[in-house]
């Protein structure tokens, strides 16, 4: 699944073939996403793009004409293609530029989403508006996450996972953070104390940071036909290694299910 990371990485890889482009053409091959693309992306027709942002997972293209709102979902994948290059299998969207490119939206599995919204959807979008702050922004500190840990007696895995309190912080990032600041994932959030947190935070952003840097030597694979674009291996210490040594200790890393999602700790480095 994309996480963070790989989504800017993809705002990345397209937005300096999209910025300043005129959409020619809007064509839904599949609206069937996981919500349905209406009819209103249509209006985006002629509209000039000016910025493509990304918030949480979502990519926002600003437009004259409205804002157009992009999800990958499970196995979402966009691409920056000549218009009249081979449509295949799952390629369910595209806007058209009048340059002759065009942006290719294929997911296989189609979680994603394709939504319209007259007005910037950052405040007022129901899907956006009640999300936390973007983790790599100077809003996201210590003692903003300590505050809102306050009382909570929810496991801290599942409390930085929850986008109401930071976005952005997937599985692998929350498995990863963790094990580097040496703290149980099961440990309530609000037992966590203040100096524990200053220590957490700083790492979720290196961890978050190191993987964006690290996908953005794939920028080239955009504008390629083939292949899936921004995904990328990491150095990962826990994640997928349940039953194997801790890379720090040895001890044989152990691996539960903490709301529903697979969590792997060292039962020595974390406590
Ligand atoms: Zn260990």
């Amino acid at each position: 699944m994309p996480e963070l990371p790989e989504v800017e990485v993809s705002r990345m890889g397209i937005a300096p073939h999209l910025e300043g482009q005129q959409i020619k053409a809007v064509v839904v091959r599949e609206p069937r996403l996981r919500w349905p693309i209406p009819e209103q992306v249509t209006q985006l027709e002629g509209a000039l793009i000016h910025q493509v942002e990304r918030r949480a997972k979502y990519l926002i293209l600003h437009t004259d004409k409205g804002f157009l709102i992009l999800h990958l979902g499970m196995s979402g994948a966009l691409r920056v293609v000549a218009s009249d290059s081979l449509v295949v299998k799952h390629d369910h969207f595209e806007l058209q530029l009048t340059n002759g490119q065009c942006l290719r939206l294929n997911d296989p599995r189609r979680f994603g989403c394709v939504l319209f919204s007259a007005q910037h959807p950052g405040v007022e979008h129901p899907l956006l508006r009640a999300l936390g702050p973007e983790p790599l922004t100077e809003a996201f500190t210590a003692s903003y996450l300590h505050q809102q840990a306050q009382g909570k007696t929810q496991a801290i895995k599942t409390f930085l996972m929850d986008n109401h309190v930071v976005v952005g912080v997937g599985n692998i990032y929350a498995n990863e953070a963790l094990f580097k600041a040496g703290i149980h994932p099961k440990r309530a959030a609000g037992k966590v104390s203040l100096a524990r947190y200053q220590r957490l935070v700083p790492i979720i952003k290196e961890t978050l940071s190191a993987a964006i840097a690290q996908g953005g030597t794939t920028l080239q694979d955009f504008t390629q036909a083939d292949g899936q674009p921004g995904y990328f291996k990491q150095h990962l210490n826990v994640y997928g290694r349940g039953g194997r040594p801790c890379m720090v200790c040895k001890t044989e890393l152990t691996e539960i299910r903490l709301g529903q999602r697979s969590t792997v700790y060292c039962k020595q480095c974390q406590r």
